[in-house]
């Protein structure tokens, strides 16, 4: 559990990285925005513990909380509705054919012109 209350600071709590850089941060309990995950978002290692994070699960997507405790970033998985799972698996295709035309281009040594 990232969030632990502070015993000897009546109302605060730490709150721990969820991408196991093993930062963390205090602050009032109160000002903490609900989230899944909780990470540092630093410069050093901040890329690292988002992708260090679970991947939301099928049908769910990731609602990113910026401040969500002190200068950490909250993640929050959030049902999908039908409009945004269907926007989410265009997005995937475009990224998969995009993907395939770089590799045929790649292996061809030519640049196709896209249409
Ligand atoms: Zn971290």
């Amino acid at each position: 559990m990232p969030i632990k209350l502070l015993t000897e600071k009546e109302g605060w709590a730490c709150v721990t990285c969820d991408g196991g850089c093993g930062r963390k941060v205090e602050l009032r309990a109160k000002k903490i925005q609900p989230a899944t995950f909780y990470i540092c978002d630093s410069r050093e290692d901040g890329r690292k513990c988002f992708e260090a994070t679970p991947k939301p699960p099928l049908g769910f997507c990731r609602a990113i909380i910026y401040g969500a405790a002190a200068h950490f970033t909250g993640l929050r998985h959030e049902p999908m509705s039908a409009t945004e799972a269907a926007a989410a698996l265009r997005a995937q295709e475009i990224l998969a054919s995009g993907l395939a035309r770089l590799a045929i281009e790649k292996a061809a040594g030519v640049q196709i012109e896209p249409k």
